[in-house]
């Protein structure tokens, strides 16, 4: 069983994803990550993440940073968000993406493309999102968290920002796939919106 969770940035698509893995006993990827990574090597690399040939040479990145806290960070997923325009940079990460999706026992993975590009095939296809202001609003308070002092504004900004490039870039845009379920959790606090994806997949499963 293939489970696709896609969405916009911080409309709680992780937070969801990860709990229906768990429920649901099937191994996780945050593809994300992946884009993050080259973001961040693009960086590390001294080059230019608006630059096609920089951004692939960059996925090539060691997996050790995956697990590098700094990809977490505001500016690496600006970064990310600008090498994942480059349709040869999507092609470079599609491989590693299938063969995740197609490991025996199933998968779920999340992003802005499985459901319509990595795996269109798949069982049950959310796609959540929110309002620029509700996502803006919980990103600023998870960066509270984090002692990060950042002005909403800029964090709404960087919202939107983001937005417009994912849905509007060429190649893969962020959109929800014809078959996908969709879920606005802007007026759900997160045990709401758990609850309420494991129904909606439950639900999917049993027709
Ligand atoms: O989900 P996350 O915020 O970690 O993703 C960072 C950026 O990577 C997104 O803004 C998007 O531009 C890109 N991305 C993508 N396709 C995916 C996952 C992420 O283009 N499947």
């Amino acid at each position: 069983m293939i489970i696709a969770v896609d969405g916009p940035t911080a409309s709680g698509k992780g937070t969801i994803a990860k709990a229906l893995a768990a429920h649901f006993g099937l191994p996780y990827l945050d593809t994300g990550l992946l884009y993050r990574a080259v973001g961040r090597q693009t960086q590390l690399s001294g080059g230019d993440p608006d630059n096609q040939d920089d951004a692939v040479a960059a996925c090539r990145f060691n997996n050790i940073l995956l697990h590098d806290p700094s990809l977490r960070s505001e500016e690496v997923g600006g970064l990310a968000s600008r090498v994942s325009v480059h349709p040869a940079v999507r092609a470079a990460l599609f491989e590693k993406q299938r063969a995740f999706a197609e490991q025996p026992g199933g998968a779920l993975l999340d992003g802005r493309d499985i459901g319509t590009v990595i795996a269109p095939e798949a069982d049950v296809k959310l796609f959540i999102t929110a309002s620029v202001q509700e996502r803006a609003r919980r990103r600023w308070l998870e960066m509270q968290g984090r002692e990060i002092e950042i002005p909403l504004a800029v964090i709404e900004q960087d919202v939107a920002a983001r937005d417009a490039r994912d849905i509007n870039r060429k190649d893969a845009p962020l959109k929800a796939a014809p078959d996908a379920l969709v879920m606005d959790t802007t007026s759900f606090d997160r045990d709401q919106a758990i609850e309420a994806a494991i129904e909606a997949v439950s639900n999917r499963l049993e027709r």
